[in-house]
Order: C-alpha cells, then sequence, then structure tokens
C-alpha cells in the first residue's frame, strides 16, 4: 500500500529539464488523465446503468398492467353481461336486437336485446363492416336503433397513450444510448459572438515563436480568398505536441478567438468511448458540422487516442480504431477551397501517430510546445494574477525561478492554490508564504498534522531523509538543498527539497549517476544506522530504475551495450534484432548501475557519519531544517 505510514516518498520540488525527469513527469501525467478519465466513463456508465434500470422497471410493470387488462377482458367474454360476436350476428338475423350504442372509433358496442332491460357489451372485429350489417338488417324490416357517441376524448387520450407507453420508453431508452455515445450533438461548439471572454494571444504567456507561425494561420482564416487567388497552399493540419497543460488547447483557441471564427473541439477519446463501431460516424458528424460553420477551427485534443499507429485489425477494438483513422483521412482529404477549415491536434505522442495522418496535405506541419523558461514562467504568472489580489513582498520573478519544468497549467495551479489559502486564512492578499504553501501542497502534498508518527518511525524519517540530503551535499552535480523535513504531506511521510538551478536542456552522464546515488542515499542511511530497510524507499527505487534503465537504453550512456537507443516503448519488437544476449546484458548494465550507486551513496554516508548523526537528531527535534540551518552544520 502507497499509504503506508512508513511510506516516504522524496519528491524533487525542482522538476528540472532533465530529459529522464522529464519522462517520469509525463508518466505521472498520463497516470493521472486516464485516471480521471477513467472515473468520468465510470461515473457515466453507472448514471446509463441507473437509468435503463429504471426505464426497464417502467417498461415491466406496464406490460404487466397491460396482461392484467387483457386477461380481465378475456375472462369477461363469458360474464353474463358480455355477448359474442357469433351471438350477435346470429340476435341480429333473428331480429332480437332493439338497441345498439356505438362509440366513434371503438370496436366495443352496448347491445340492447328485445324484452331485456340491462345492456351487454360485445366486441366487434370491424366498426364499418358491422355499420353496414345493422343498416341491411333494419332495411329489411328488423328496425334496430342505432346510436353512436362521440368517444371520451380524454379516456382516448388515455387509451393511446397506454398503448404507446412501451414504444415511447424505448425512444427515450434509445435517444440516452445515443447521447451518451455522442451520436447526438457531441463536439462542443464555441460561437465566436456568444463567447464574450474571447481567448485571444494576449491570454498566451511565452511561447512567442509559436504564436508568429499562428499569425499566418490566423490571417487565412481572416481572408482565404486572397490567399487562394495568389495560389497559396494553406495547412490544413497543425500538429500541436507537447506535455499535457503546456497550452495546446489555450493556442488553438485563442487562434479561434483571433480570427473570429468558430472553436470546434473535441478529444480524441470521445471517438472510442463506451461502444464500438461510432468512431467513423462521429468523425463524419464533426466535419459536418465545421464545414456547415467554415470558416472555423476544429480541435482534437490526444488525437493519438485515433490516429496511432494502424495495426492488423485481429480484434474489433483495432477494427474500430482503423476504421475511425480513415475516416479521418478521408475527410481531411475532402475538405478544400470552398470550406476553410483548419484543423489542429494536439498529442503528448507525436512518435506513436501513423505515418499516414503526417503526410502533405494532412498534419504536414508540427509545433512542438516546450516547458516555458524562466521568462515564459514569470509571463504566465503574470497573466494569471491579473485577476488576484498579491500582496507586495510577492516576486513572481523568484517564483519563475523556483518552478523551472512546470507547465503553465501547474503555474496557473499553485496562484489559484495560493488564493484559496489566502482566503481561508482571511488574509487582505496573496502573500509570499501563501505561494510557498501552494507550491508545497501542489508538488509534495498536504500536510498532515493529523498523522501522529511513532517514535520509531520519526526516526527512521529522519535518518532517511538525512541520507538524501548528506548524500546529496557531497555531490558535484546535485543542487543544493532547500528544506528537509519529516512532517508528513499528501503520500510522502518526509522530503528533501532541491534548491532550482537554471534551467538545463541537457543533462550529462555525471549529473544522471549522481542523481542516482542521491537517490539510493535514503535506503542506504537506512540500512547503515537502523540495519534494517523499509518500504519508504520504493518511490526512489522506482525512480532510479526508470533512470539507470533510460541511462542504458535510450541514452546510450553504458560502454558496455554501447550507443544504441532500444525504446521498447515506441517499437515493442525491437529487441528481436538483438536477440536474448542483448537484453540480459540490458539487465545486467542497469542491476550495475544501480549497485554501483548504492555502494557509492553508503560509502558517503560511512564518511560523514557524524554529520548523518547531527542531522537526524535536529530533525526528530525541529522536523523542519532550512537551508540556512542545513548549511551550519558544516561549518
Ligand atoms: P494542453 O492543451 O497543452 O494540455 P491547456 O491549453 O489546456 O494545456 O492549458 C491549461 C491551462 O494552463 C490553460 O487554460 C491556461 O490557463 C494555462 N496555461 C498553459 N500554458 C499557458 C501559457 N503559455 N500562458 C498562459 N496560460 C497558460
Ligand atoms: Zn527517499
Amino acid at each position: 500500500m502507497k499509504n503506508n505510514k512508513k511510506d516516504r516518498q522524496e519528491v524533487e520540488f525542482n522538476k528540472n529539464k532533465k530529459r529522464n525527469r522529464k519522462k517520469y513527469n509525463k508518466e505521472e501525467y498520463k497516470d493521472n488523465d486516464n485516471k480521471n478519465n477513467r472515473k468520468n466513463k465510470d461515473d457515466n456508465k453507472k448514471l446509463v446503468l441507473w437509468l435503463i434500470i429504471a426505464l426497464l422497471s417502467i417498461f415491466i410493470v406496464t406490460c404487466l398492467i397491460i396482461a392484467t387488462v387483457k386477461e380481465n377482458k378475456d375472462k369477461n367474454v363469458i360474464g353474463e353481461d358480455e355477448i359474442s360476436y357469433t351471438n350477435l350476428i346470429k340476435q341480429i338475423n333473428d331480429g332480437n336486437v332493439e338497441k345498439i350504442k356505438m362509440t366513434v372509433g371503438s370496436t366495443t358496442v352496448e347491445v340492447t336485446l328485445k324484452g331485456e332491460e340491462e345492456p351487454k357489451t360485445g366486441i366487434i372485429p370491424s366498426t364499418q363492416a358491422f355499420i353496414e350489417l345493422v343498416q341491411e338488417k333494419s332495411q329489411e324490416g328488423n328496425e334496430i336503433e342505432l346510436v353512436q357517441v362521440k368517444p371520451n376524448t380524454f379516456l382516448i387520450i388515455a387509451d393511446r397513450a397506454f398503448s404507446l407507453l412501451p414504444t415511447i420508453l424505448m425512444v427515450v431508452l434509445f435517444g440516452l444510448l445515443i447521447q451518451m455515445q455522442g451520436l447526438g450533438n457531441k463536439g462542443k461548439v464555441y460561437e465566436p459572438d456568444e463567447n464574450d471572454t474571447k481567448t485571444t494571444f494576449d491570454d498566451v504567456a511565452g511561447l512567442d515563436e509559436e504564436k508568429q507561425e499562428m499569425i499566418e494561420i490566423v490571417n487565412f482564416l481572416k481572408n482565404p480568398d486572397e490567399f487562394y487567388k495568389m495560389g497559396a497552399k494553406i495547412p490544413k493540419g497543425v500538429l500541436l505536441c507537447g506535455q499535457p497543460g503546456t497550452g495546446k488547447t489555450l493556442i488553438a483557441r485563442a487562434i479561434a478567438g483571433e480570427a473570429n471564427v468558430p472553436f470546434i473541439s473535441m478529444s480524441g477519446s470521445e471517438f472510442t468511448e463506451m461502444f464500438a463501431g461510432l468512431g467513423a460516424s462521429r468523425v463524419r458528424k464533426l466535419f459536418d458540422k465545421a464545414k456547415k460553420m467554415s470558416p472555423a477551427i476544429i480541435f482534437i485534443d490526444e488525437i493519438d487516442a485515433i490516429g496511432s499507429k494502424r495495426s492488423d485489425g485481429s480484434t474489433a477494438a483495432d477494427n474500430d480504431n482503423n476504421q475511425t483513422l480513415n475516416q479521418l483521412l478521408v475527410e481531411m482529404d475532402g475538405f478544400d477551397s470552398e470550406h476553410t477549415i483548419i484543423l489542429l491536434a494536439a498529442t503528448n505522442r507525436p512518435d506513436m501517430l501513423d505515418k499516414a495522418l503526417l503526410r502533405p496535405g494532412r498534419f504536414d506541419r508540427q509545433i512542438t510546445i516546450g516547458l516555458p523558461d524562466m521568462n515564459g514562467r514569470e509571463a504566465i504568472l503574470k497573466i494569471h494574477a491579473r485577476d488576484k489580489k498579491l500582496a507586495d513582498d510577492v516576486d513572481l520573478k523568484a517564483i519563475a525561478g523556483d518552478t523551472a519544468g512546470f507547465t503553465g497549467a501547474e503555474l496557473e495551479n499553485i496562484l489559484n492554490e495560493a488564493a484559496i489559502i489566502a482566503t481561508i486564512n482571511k488574509e487582505k492578499a496573496i502573500t509570499n508564504k501563501d505561494i510557498d504553501d501552494a507550491l508545497k501542497k501542489v508538488t509534495v502534498g498536504v500536510e498532515k498534522h493529523s498523522r501522529i508518527m511513532s517514535e520509531k518511525d520519526k526516526r527512521l524519517t529522519a535518518y532517511h531523509e538525512a541520507g538524501h540530503a548528506i548524500v546529496s551535499r557531497f555531490l558535484q552535480t546535485q543542487k543544493d538543498i532547500k528544506e528537509v523535513s519529516i512532517i508528513p504531506r499528501g503520500i510522502a511521510g518526509g522530503y528533501t527539497m532541491y534548491k532550482t538551478n537554471e534551467d538545463k536542456y541537457y543533462i550529462s552522464k555525471t549529473e544522471m549517476l549522481e542523481k542516482l546515488i542521491a537517490l539510493l542515499g535514503g535506503r542506504a542511511s537506512e540500512k547503515l544506522i537502523l540495519k534494517d530497510i523499509s518500504t519508504g524507499a520504493s518511490n526512489d527505487l522506482e525512480v532510479a530504475t526508470d533512470i539507470a534503465k533510460n541511462m542504458v537504453t535510450i541514452y546510450g550512456m553504458s560502454d558496455n551495450i554501447g550507443p544504441l537507443s532500444i525504446n521498447l516503448e515506441k517499437d515493442p519488437y525491437q529487441m528481436q534484432l538483438f536477440g536474448e544476449s542483448m537484453e540480459n546484458a540490458i539487465g545486467k548494465e542497469v542491476k550495475a548501475l544501480m549497485d554501483n550507486a548504492y555502494a557509492q551513496a553508503q560509502a558517503i554516508l560511512v564518511q560523514h557519519i557524524d554529520k548523518l548523526h547531527e542531522l537526524a537528531a535536529l530533525l526528530i527535534e525541529k522536523e523542519v531544517i532550512s537551508a540556512e540551518e542545513f548549511e551550519k552544520l558544516f561549518e
């Protein structure tokens, strides 16, 4: 269990640009996203299920009522005051009938026989033929009084409604299913006018080059004719690549806003939701809608959900996916000069997309949206601070410096969390401390003061965190300590935070090796001092193993394996190229990296064991130790 009290997680505060780290983040995101999606879908499914159950029960009750009524009718045919049709005809022919009362539109008649007071009810097969028969008999001399009465409208309506009820229910049920599948009115459409808080390029911070590229598209959407007259070909599809939260949707919406055209958006996963076989028709509907509104922008988020490489179509799901993708290709080739439509799509995994999607005339333009740099982050913070009350001590530039590796969405989230904290604390404005707390809340989780740690756990956590801190302190490439804490936050039992360095685009082998050592410092300290190891290091081990694996397989950093890139995620069959011996060699190499790092971590701790004890004792006493207090230990 992750939530085990003893569990401790190292959180790297400075999510820097290290490639390995980025990858880890990416997966974290993917996971969260999936979870959210799954949850929503589950909720939807539950709702539908309940509706179906409710409707089915109504339906069954109705059937039962109808059956009972019918049964009663059947019984009554033999009853005293009933007359069968054969008998009725016989009585008419025999001249025994005095009066017949009919209701228009009904096959039930009231028959009064001669010499009887009480009328009998009978059922006739057809009104018209019966009336003719009666009139014929009357002319023949058997005078029969024929009374036709108007029906009681209320009864008729009730009768109709009753017999239509099952049909209505079926229609409602079907409609619901369709709604859920999005055959109906899916694809959110934002009309240019009704959206008064229109997104423009002013709402997009940083991303200056990207915006520059997009201006061309805006101009085209505004004056398509000029471009066509000149014979210019405008891109039909632009692929925006980047992590979630980097502003892909935002920039797409801003293009629509700047050009003042409708923004029709849909997520790739919506095409494949719930029921199979509908993806293709949904794609068609989406484009039909756009054509009607042209000029327009279609935005498909998570296009990899439909656009991943086509498979052999061996399973039904594969087949469905292939059809959806084919339809998308057909539609993209279909619209031309009469429809000014630009397709924007977002993905985090352009390498997963089918090659056919990337051909000229389709998504032939790719724009990569990276994580914002220092200036970008400051600009994003400024945009989201516009509608917030900030105290004078807030320094957005400093926050930008502390948040390397954060996406625009995360920065927005931090300011929002800070505003919530300030409100709860009944402050006049958002202070620097609120933002600091928000940062910790977002990166490590909420402080859990209620969680009372046993003395034993406290000692374990203290030595674990102290292990990380001391080891990092003596590694050249590792960042400075910002804070060490044994106060539980989120699922972490304690944490070691690092200061941010400047944005980095590359990371060296030495740096990665030392990162492994720092990560294993916690476990090494537990073993060295407490002679026992705990589950608290599970996350460290996971992160470290991932880094070691990437070093060997993706970055070609292992001397024994050589400069090879083996990305099994990208191509699961790549391993067949090298055979089993390579597989074993990779395993050995990853293990060697880890063992080595662990040994080095232990060596550093043995060498500085006094400092380790001092720091752990200080942690047990104070629970949180600042950068200054930490450095004092080494003076
Ligand atoms: P993506 O589509 O890449 O997952 P979004 O466009 O949905 O990301 O971004 C989510 C939110 O994050 C946006 O609505 C916006 O508030 C904020 N954001 C992201 N990038 C920026 C940016 N460059 N400037 C301003 N806000 C941004
Ligand atoms: Zn740890």
